[in-house]
Parts: C-alpha cells; sequence; structure tokens
C-alpha cells in the first residue's frame, strides 16, 4: 500500500484510512475522503510510465518537464517492444501517460424549438 505524507491537493490528502485512487486505481494510504493518491494529484492524473498498458492499445505519452508535447502512443511489440508514437510510427521514450480520452457516446443533435 502506497503512503505519503505530501499536504492535501486535489483530491488528495494523507491519513490512515486504505483508500483506491479512482485515477491509477492505486490502493493507498489517506484520508476517508481522499478519491486520488498522491502522486496522481501531484501530476496533474499523469501516471509513471512503467504503469502503462503494453498491449497495443492507443494512449497519451509525454515526457516530464513544461512545454513538452503530448502525443498518442502504443507499446509496439512488432518492433522489438518500444513505445511509438502517432503519426509516423516514430519511437519515443516517455516518462508519464493517460488513458486517450473517449469520445462522445451519441451525435450531438440539436434541440431547440
Ligand atoms: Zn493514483
Amino acid at each position: 500500500m502506497k503512503t505519503d505524507d505530501r499536504p492535501k491537493r486535489g483530491m488528495w490528502a494523507p491519513g490512515t484510512y486504505m483508500c483506491k485512487c479512482a485515477n491509477c486505481e492505486a490502493v493507498f494510504s489517506g484520508d476517508k475522503r481522499a478519491f486520488s493518491c498522491a502522486d496522481c494529484a501531484y501530476n496533474n492524473g499523469w501516471r509513471f510510465i512503467e504503469s502503462a498498458p503494453k498491449d497495443g492499445h492507443d494512449i497519451l505519452a509525454t515526457v516530464a518537464g513544461i512545454g513538452q508535447p503530448v502525443r498518442i502512443a502504443f507499446w509496439d511489440e512488432a518492433r522489438g517492444g518500444v513505445w511509438s508514437m502517432w503519426p509516423g510510427r516514430e519511437p519515443m521514450e516517455p516518462t508519464h501517460w493517460k488513458p486517450c480520452p473517449r469520445g462522445p457516446s451519441e451525435p450531438e443533435t440539436a434541440s431547440i424549438p
């Protein structure tokens, strides 16, 4: 179980309850009302690349640092197990990732009478 002493931020607060992060699903020790682990709260939801799925699905990937671009990348088993980014399938070495957001489930329809 992850423990952390950093001060309260966003949906994170220190404490002794066993919690599950709504972002990365890590089990951590935090406040009874904490919805996020400290790592996620302090990294704006970006997770360390070590936890990214290596199943070929697209992820949002970036390198830590101000002004670094966010790319769509995937674990490229066909190239020997490297992170490749779209477009062009160029290799990259991301440090952080997030799941790709889902698009709208239904087309928007105008309903103004
Ligand atoms: Zn987390």
